[in-house]
């Protein structure tokens, strides 16, 4: 199906195609939160680079976030190039060229009605906040860091994967 996004002040409008439009999966970790995670989180979807058109190009920026390696205590710069309006700070997306045919938005920036997820993933709450609500019982799968099952993966298990 085909996504429209926009940020908030619409100086950038974006389309992207996506087969995995179920916005289940919220993340945890600090950048999403203070990039995008009013609730502590953000949301993550999926598209396909090749179909993303930009209006506005000239008003993204991109910001890469220095991650402490565990092991050596080094910051080093995310390969992740995350997206968002120079102009409003809305969060747009997050695309890595070493998963370069794919780019992730953030659900909260798209405007087509998303179809919405019977089950939800909470992942990276290694780093949740306190005051964050973590939603709890059936249907929610808690992750310390990253599930082993990717967005693509768990689209196509519950045959909800979209032509
Ligand atoms: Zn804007």
């Amino acid at each position: 199906m085909r996504l429209d996004g926009s940020c908030h002040c619409g100086a950038v409008k974006f389309s992207v195609q996506s087969h995995t439009p179920y916005p289940f999966m919220r993340c945890y970790c600090s950048i999403c939160r203070k990039t995008a995670g009013g609730g502590g989180y953000a949301i993550n979807i999926m598209g396909e680079t090749d179909s993303l058109k930009v209006k506005g190009e000239d008003n993204l920026s991109i910001y890469r976030a220095r991650i402490k390696d565990e092991k050596t205590g080094k910051r080093k710069l995310s390969t992740a190039r995350r997206h968002f309006c120079k102009k409003c700070g809305s969060a747009l997306w997050a695309w890595d060229p070493q998963w370069r045919e794919w780019v992730y938005p953030f659900a909260s920036a798209i405007d087509t009605p998303l179809p919405k997820p019977m089950e939800e993933v909470e992942m990276m709450l290694n780093y949740a906040v306190p005051w964050a609500e973590i939603p709890n019982g059936s249907g929610h799968a808690h992750f310390a860091e990253y599930p082993e099952e990717g967005i693509a993966d768990w689209h196509k298990k519950r045959l909800l994967d979209v032509p």
